[in-house]
Protein backbone atom coordinates (compact mmCIF):
# COMPACT_ATOMS: atom_id res chain seq x y z
CA UNK A 1 0.00 0.00 0.00
CA UNK A 2 1.80 3.18 -0.54
CA UNK A 3 1.04 6.70 -2.08
CA UNK A 4 2.82 8.91 -4.32
CA UNK A 5 2.31 11.90 -6.35
CA UNK A 6 3.64 14.37 -8.73
CA UNK A 7 3.28 18.04 -9.26
CA UNK A 8 3.07 19.31 -13.15
CA UNK A 9 2.52 22.78 -14.31
CA UNK A 10 -0.25 23.12 -16.47
CA UNK A 11 -0.72 25.85 -19.21
CA UNK A 12 -3.15 27.18 -20.93
CA UNK A 13 -2.95 28.03 -23.99
CA UNK A 14 -4.13 31.52 -23.76
CA UNK A 15 -3.92 33.30 -20.50
CA UNK A 16 -6.80 32.99 -18.58
CA UNK A 17 -8.63 35.92 -16.87
CA UNK A 18 -11.45 36.29 -14.21
CA UNK A 19 -12.24 40.09 -12.26
CA UNK A 20 -9.82 38.65 -9.27
CA UNK A 21 -6.32 37.17 -11.73
CA UNK A 22 -5.10 36.13 -15.11
CA UNK A 23 -3.23 33.43 -15.26
CA UNK A 24 -1.02 30.87 -17.93
CA UNK A 25 0.21 28.45 -15.74
CA UNK A 26 -1.28 25.99 -13.26
CA UNK A 27 0.53 23.55 -10.65
CA UNK A 28 -1.71 20.41 -10.63
CA UNK A 29 -0.57 17.77 -8.10
CA UNK A 30 -1.44 14.31 -9.44
CA UNK A 31 -1.66 11.39 -6.16
CA UNK A 32 -1.70 7.55 -7.01
CA UNK A 33 -2.58 5.22 -4.60
CA UNK A 34 -1.54 1.76 -4.92
CA UNK A 35 -2.71 -1.41 -3.06
CA UNK A 36 -2.54 -5.11 -4.35
CA UNK A 37 -1.50 -4.50 -7.67
CA UNK A 38 -4.37 -1.97 -8.48
CA UNK A 39 -3.91 2.06 -8.90
CA UNK A 40 -6.26 4.72 -8.47
CA UNK A 41 -5.80 8.00 -9.43
CA UNK A 42 -6.85 11.76 -8.08
CA UNK A 43 -5.89 15.54 -8.78
CA UNK A 44 -5.14 18.53 -6.58
CA UNK A 45 -6.17 21.39 -8.37
CA UNK A 46 -5.84 24.18 -5.68
CA UNK A 47 -7.64 27.60 -5.56
CA UNK A 48 -5.91 30.76 -4.39
CA UNK A 49 -9.48 32.03 -3.27
CA UNK A 50 -10.06 28.81 -1.05
CA UNK A 51 -6.34 29.26 0.34
CA UNK A 52 -4.33 26.79 -1.24
CA UNK A 53 -1.49 26.82 -3.58
CA UNK A 54 0.94 24.32 -5.59
CA UNK A 55 3.52 24.97 -2.06
CA UNK A 56 0.42 24.42 0.14
CA UNK A 57 -0.53 21.05 -1.56
CA UNK A 58 2.96 20.08 -1.61
CA UNK A 59 3.27 20.52 1.80
CA UNK A 60 0.09 19.07 2.99
CA UNK A 61 -0.24 16.21 1.21
CA UNK A 62 2.53 13.90 3.40
CA UNK A 63 0.33 14.93 6.68
CA UNK A 64 -3.08 13.38 5.28
CA UNK A 65 -1.82 10.89 2.58
CA UNK A 66 -1.62 8.21 5.33
CA UNK A 67 -5.00 8.54 6.03
CA UNK A 68 -5.75 6.44 2.75
CA UNK A 69 -4.69 2.92 3.72
CA UNK A 70 -7.63 0.92 2.51
CA UNK A 71 -9.19 1.97 -1.07
CA UNK A 72 -12.81 -0.53 -0.19
CA UNK A 73 -12.98 2.52 2.83
CA UNK A 74 -13.35 5.10 0.50
CA UNK A 75 -16.43 6.59 2.39
CA UNK A 76 -14.59 6.71 5.31
CA UNK A 77 -11.55 8.18 4.21
CA UNK A 78 -12.82 11.96 4.60
CA UNK A 79 -13.44 11.61 8.09
CA UNK A 80 -9.89 10.19 8.71
CA UNK A 81 -8.53 13.52 6.62
CA UNK A 82 -11.05 15.68 8.76
CA UNK A 83 -9.44 14.20 12.30
CA UNK A 84 -6.46 14.95 10.99
CA UNK A 85 -6.86 18.64 9.44
CA UNK A 86 -10.90 19.72 9.94
CA UNK A 87 -10.30 23.16 7.94
CA UNK A 88 -9.26 23.54 4.28
CA UNK A 89 -6.98 22.26 1.58
CA UNK A 90 -9.97 21.01 0.13
CA UNK A 91 -7.96 19.64 -3.33
CA UNK A 92 -5.44 17.77 -1.32
CA UNK A 93 -8.60 16.02 0.27
CA UNK A 94 -10.09 15.65 -2.94
CA UNK A 95 -7.34 14.30 -4.81
CA UNK A 96 -7.10 11.42 -1.83
CA UNK A 97 -10.69 10.46 -2.26
CA UNK A 98 -10.58 10.64 -6.03
CA UNK A 99 -7.81 8.18 -5.55
CA UNK A 100 -9.57 6.08 -3.65
CA UNK A 101 -12.79 5.90 -5.24
CA UNK A 102 -10.93 4.86 -8.39
CA UNK A 103 -8.89 2.23 -6.65
CA UNK A 104 -12.28 0.51 -5.39
CA UNK A 105 -14.33 1.29 -9.05
CA UNK A 106 -11.09 -0.49 -10.32
CA UNK A 107 -11.05 -3.38 -8.30
CA UNK A 108 -14.62 -3.88 -9.42
CA UNK A 109 -13.88 -3.51 -12.70
CA UNK A 110 -16.53 -1.26 -12.64
CA UNK A 111 -16.69 3.11 -13.83
CA UNK A 112 -16.83 5.24 -10.44
CA UNK A 113 -20.30 5.86 -11.55
CA UNK A 114 -21.30 2.55 -11.18
CA UNK A 115 -19.73 1.69 -7.84
CA UNK A 116 -21.89 5.10 -6.39
CA UNK A 117 -25.01 3.44 -8.17
CA UNK A 118 -25.79 6.22 -9.78
CA UNK A 119 -28.25 6.59 -12.82
CA UNK A 120 -26.98 6.84 -16.64
CA UNK A 121 -29.02 10.11 -17.39
CA UNK A 122 -27.77 12.62 -19.97
CA UNK A 123 -25.15 14.85 -19.47
CA UNK A 124 -25.95 18.73 -19.48
CA UNK A 125 -24.59 20.60 -22.33
CA UNK A 126 -21.19 22.12 -20.60
CA UNK A 127 -20.28 26.21 -20.99
CA UNK A 128 -17.53 26.54 -22.57
CA UNK A 129 -15.59 30.13 -21.06
CA UNK A 130 -15.00 33.12 -22.92
CA UNK A 131 -11.81 34.39 -21.00
CA UNK A 132 -12.06 37.89 -19.84
CA UNK A 133 -10.07 40.46 -22.54
CA UNK A 134 -10.63 43.54 -24.81
CA UNK A 135 -14.23 43.65 -26.19
CA UNK A 136 -13.45 42.98 -29.46
CA UNK A 137 -11.27 39.74 -28.46
CA UNK A 138 -14.26 38.56 -26.67
CA UNK A 139 -16.79 39.42 -29.16
CA UNK A 140 -14.42 36.87 -31.60
CA UNK A 141 -14.55 34.00 -28.77
CA UNK A 142 -17.82 34.07 -28.97
CA UNK A 143 -18.29 34.16 -32.62
CA UNK A 144 -15.66 31.29 -32.79
CA UNK A 145 -17.31 29.09 -30.12
CA UNK A 146 -21.23 29.67 -31.54
CA UNK A 147 -19.88 28.53 -35.02
CA UNK A 148 -18.05 25.43 -33.07
CA UNK A 149 -21.49 24.52 -32.35
CA UNK A 150 -21.35 25.08 -28.59
CA UNK A 151 -24.54 25.95 -27.48
CA UNK A 152 -23.82 27.38 -23.95
CA UNK A 153 -21.30 29.78 -23.18
CA UNK A 154 -20.13 31.65 -19.88
CA UNK A 155 -18.69 34.50 -18.70
CA UNK A 156 -16.61 35.91 -15.99
CA UNK A 157 -17.87 39.35 -14.79
CA UNK A 158 -16.65 42.10 -12.36
CA UNK A 159 -15.08 44.42 -14.62
CA UNK A 160 -15.83 48.21 -15.63
CA UNK A 161 -17.87 47.13 -18.43
CA UNK A 162 -19.59 44.16 -17.49
CA UNK A 163 -23.27 45.51 -19.28
CA UNK A 164 -21.32 46.30 -22.43
CA UNK A 165 -19.58 42.70 -22.68
CA UNK A 166 -22.93 41.09 -21.88
CA UNK A 167 -24.65 43.26 -24.73
CA UNK A 168 -21.36 42.13 -26.93
CA UNK A 169 -21.77 38.59 -26.65
CA UNK A 170 -25.63 38.08 -26.79
CA UNK A 171 -24.95 40.13 -30.07
CA UNK A 172 -21.87 37.74 -31.28
CA UNK A 173 -24.03 34.47 -30.61
CA UNK A 174 -27.93 35.15 -30.33
CA UNK A 175 -28.89 31.54 -30.21
CA UNK A 176 -26.94 30.71 -27.52
CA UNK A 177 -27.47 30.03 -23.49
CA UNK A 178 -25.35 32.72 -22.00
CA UNK A 179 -24.29 32.14 -18.44
CA UNK A 180 -22.39 34.96 -16.44
CA UNK A 181 -20.31 34.22 -13.23
CA UNK A 182 -19.82 37.79 -11.25
CA UNK A 183 -17.34 35.96 -8.70
CA UNK A 184 -18.36 37.89 -5.82
CA UNK A 185 -17.79 41.30 -7.26
CA UNK A 186 -20.54 43.30 -7.19
CA UNK A 187 -21.77 45.65 -4.43
CA UNK A 188 -25.44 45.05 -3.71
CA UNK A 189 -26.76 48.14 -6.01
CA UNK A 190 -24.31 47.26 -8.74
CA UNK A 191 -26.12 43.90 -9.10
CA UNK A 192 -29.67 45.45 -9.04
CA UNK A 193 -28.82 47.59 -11.50
CA UNK A 194 -27.29 44.34 -13.73
CA UNK A 195 -29.75 42.31 -13.22
CA UNK A 196 -31.83 44.01 -15.66
CA UNK A 197 -29.56 43.91 -18.02
CA UNK A 198 -29.16 40.26 -18.00
CA UNK A 199 -32.93 39.82 -17.78
CA UNK A 200 -32.84 42.09 -21.77
CA UNK A 201 -30.07 39.61 -22.58
CA UNK A 202 -31.68 36.25 -21.62
CA UNK A 203 -29.06 35.20 -19.38
CA UNK A 204 -29.90 31.74 -18.37
CA UNK A 205 -28.11 32.13 -14.61
CA UNK A 206 -25.93 34.23 -12.78
CA UNK A 207 -23.50 32.61 -10.45
CA UNK A 208 -22.21 34.08 -6.98
CA UNK A 209 -23.20 38.13 -7.53
CA UNK A 210 -22.44 39.27 -4.41
CA UNK A 211 -19.66 38.76 -1.25
CA UNK A 212 -19.18 35.37 -0.20
CA UNK A 213 -20.76 35.75 2.86
CA UNK A 214 -23.24 38.20 1.90
CA UNK A 215 -26.49 35.80 2.17
CA UNK A 216 -28.72 38.52 3.10
CA UNK A 217 -28.61 40.52 -0.06
CA UNK A 218 -28.06 37.65 -2.11
CA UNK A 219 -31.82 36.82 -0.76
CA UNK A 220 -33.08 40.42 -1.17
CA UNK A 221 -31.68 40.21 -4.67
CA UNK A 222 -33.42 36.36 -5.37
CA UNK A 223 -36.74 38.34 -4.77
CA UNK A 224 -36.07 40.76 -7.24
CA UNK A 225 -34.47 38.55 -9.88
CA UNK A 226 -35.72 36.81 -12.78
CA UNK A 227 -32.56 34.89 -13.75
CA UNK A 228 -31.20 32.44 -11.06
CA UNK A 229 -29.09 32.99 -8.67
CA UNK A 230 -26.63 30.33 -8.21
CA UNK A 231 -24.02 30.15 -5.05
CA UNK A 232 -20.24 29.27 -6.05
CA UNK A 233 -17.89 30.75 -3.51
CA UNK A 234 -20.54 31.15 -0.59
CA UNK A 235 -20.43 27.06 -0.59
CA UNK A 236 -16.83 25.53 0.42
CA UNK A 237 -18.09 22.72 2.69
CA UNK A 238 -21.09 20.39 2.34
CA UNK A 239 -22.40 21.85 5.72
CA UNK A 240 -22.36 25.22 4.22
CA UNK A 241 -25.87 24.27 1.29
CA UNK A 242 -28.91 24.40 4.16
CA UNK A 243 -27.77 28.14 5.14
CA UNK A 244 -27.86 28.92 1.12
CA UNK A 245 -31.02 27.72 -0.09
CA UNK A 246 -32.85 30.87 1.36
CA UNK A 247 -30.43 33.02 -0.94
CA UNK A 248 -29.66 31.21 -4.19
CA UNK A 249 -31.78 29.34 -6.52
CA UNK A 250 -28.95 26.58 -6.72
CA UNK A 251 -25.54 25.81 -6.11
CA UNK A 252 -22.24 25.05 -8.16
CA UNK A 253 -20.70 22.06 -6.76
CA UNK A 254 -16.61 21.54 -7.62
CA UNK A 255 -14.76 18.85 -6.66
CA UNK A 256 -11.64 20.61 -5.56
CA UNK A 257 -13.44 23.00 -3.58
CA UNK A 258 -15.52 20.44 -1.47
CA UNK A 259 -12.94 17.84 -0.79
CA UNK A 260 -13.77 15.27 -3.63
CA UNK A 261 -16.13 13.65 -5.61
CA UNK A 262 -17.93 11.91 -2.65
CA UNK A 263 -18.40 15.25 -0.66
CA UNK A 264 -19.64 16.37 -4.22
CA UNK A 265 -22.40 13.96 -4.46
CA UNK A 266 -23.57 14.38 -0.45
CA UNK A 267 -23.82 18.34 -1.28
CA UNK A 268 -25.81 17.38 -4.82
CA UNK A 269 -27.96 15.49 -2.66
CA UNK A 270 -28.64 17.95 0.44
CA UNK A 271 -29.08 20.44 -2.02
CA UNK A 272 -31.84 18.39 -3.84
CA UNK A 273 -33.63 18.01 -0.34
CA UNK A 274 -33.53 22.00 -0.31
CA UNK A 275 -35.18 21.74 -3.29
CA UNK A 276 -31.95 23.55 -5.38
CA UNK A 277 -31.13 23.19 -8.64
CA UNK A 278 -27.04 22.28 -9.38
CA UNK A 279 -24.22 23.00 -11.58
CA UNK A 280 -21.27 20.94 -11.83
CA UNK A 281 -17.81 23.09 -12.29
CA UNK A 282 -14.40 22.54 -11.88
CA UNK A 283 -11.10 24.58 -11.74
CA UNK A 284 -8.55 24.83 -14.46
CA UNK A 285 -7.68 21.38 -14.08
CA UNK A 286 -6.75 18.11 -15.99
CA UNK A 287 -8.97 15.66 -17.88
CA UNK A 288 -8.82 13.53 -14.60
CA UNK A 289 -10.22 16.14 -12.94
CA UNK A 290 -12.67 16.69 -15.37
CA UNK A 291 -13.82 12.82 -15.51
CA UNK A 292 -14.30 12.94 -12.31
CA UNK A 293 -16.38 15.66 -11.96
CA UNK A 294 -18.55 14.27 -15.20
CA UNK A 295 -18.93 10.81 -13.41
CA UNK A 296 -21.69 12.68 -11.15
CA UNK A 297 -22.53 15.41 -14.00
CA UNK A 298 -25.20 12.87 -15.05
CA UNK A 299 -27.40 14.29 -12.24
CA UNK A 300 -27.08 17.73 -11.97
CA UNK A 301 -29.24 20.80 -14.06
CA UNK A 302 -26.31 22.52 -15.63
CA UNK A 303 -22.45 22.16 -16.47
CA UNK A 304 -19.31 23.94 -16.24
CA UNK A 305 -16.68 21.48 -17.23
CA UNK A 306 -14.33 23.31 -19.69
CA UNK A 307 -11.70 23.42 -17.33
CA UNK A 308 -9.58 20.90 -19.56
CA UNK A 309 -10.16 22.02 -22.84
CA UNK A 310 -8.56 25.70 -21.78
CA UNK A 311 -5.02 23.36 -21.35
CA UNK A 312 -2.14 23.20 -24.11
CA UNK A 313 -0.42 20.51 -22.02
CA UNK A 314 -3.57 18.28 -20.51
CA UNK A 315 -1.45 14.93 -19.06
CA UNK A 316 -4.65 12.86 -19.47
CA UNK A 317 -6.59 11.90 -22.70
CA UNK A 318 -9.87 10.24 -22.71
CA UNK A 319 -12.61 12.77 -22.82
CA UNK A 320 -14.98 12.45 -25.67
CA UNK A 321 -16.40 15.79 -26.02
CA UNK A 322 -18.15 17.53 -29.37
CA UNK A 323 -18.30 21.10 -29.16
CA UNK A 324 -19.92 21.43 -25.32
CA UNK A 325 -21.41 17.60 -25.37
CA UNK A 326 -19.07 15.72 -23.16
CA UNK A 327 -19.48 12.01 -23.14
CA UNK A 328 -19.86 10.03 -19.92
CA UNK A 329 -16.39 8.49 -18.92
CA UNK A 330 -16.80 4.33 -19.84
CA UNK A 331 -13.95 2.07 -18.97
CA UNK A 332 -12.98 0.92 -15.31
CA UNK A 333 -12.10 3.89 -12.65
CA UNK A 334 -12.17 7.09 -13.88
CA UNK A 335 -12.33 6.20 -17.61
CA UNK A 336 -9.22 8.48 -18.66
CA UNK A 337 -5.38 7.63 -19.26
CA UNK A 338 -2.16 9.14 -19.06
CA UNK A 339 -0.84 10.77 -22.33
MG1 LIG B 1 -17.91 30.52 -10.36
Amino acid sequence: MTVRWETLDLHTAQPFGIARWTHSTYPRTFVTFEQGGLTGRGEAAPNAFYGETGATVEAVLPLLADALTDGWDWDGLHERLLARMPLGHPSVKCALEMAAAEWAARAAGVPVWRLLGLSPSPLPESSFTVSLGPLEDMRRQAREAAARGQGVLKVKLGTAQDEQIVEALREEAPDVALRVDANAAWTRPQAKRLLAVLAVARVELVEQPLAAGDLEGHAELRRLARVPLVADESLHHVSDVPALAEAFDGVNLKLAKLGGPLQALRALRLARAHRMQVMIGCMIESSLGIAAAAHLAGLCDWADLDGALLLADDPFTGLSWTAGRLERPAGTGWGVERR
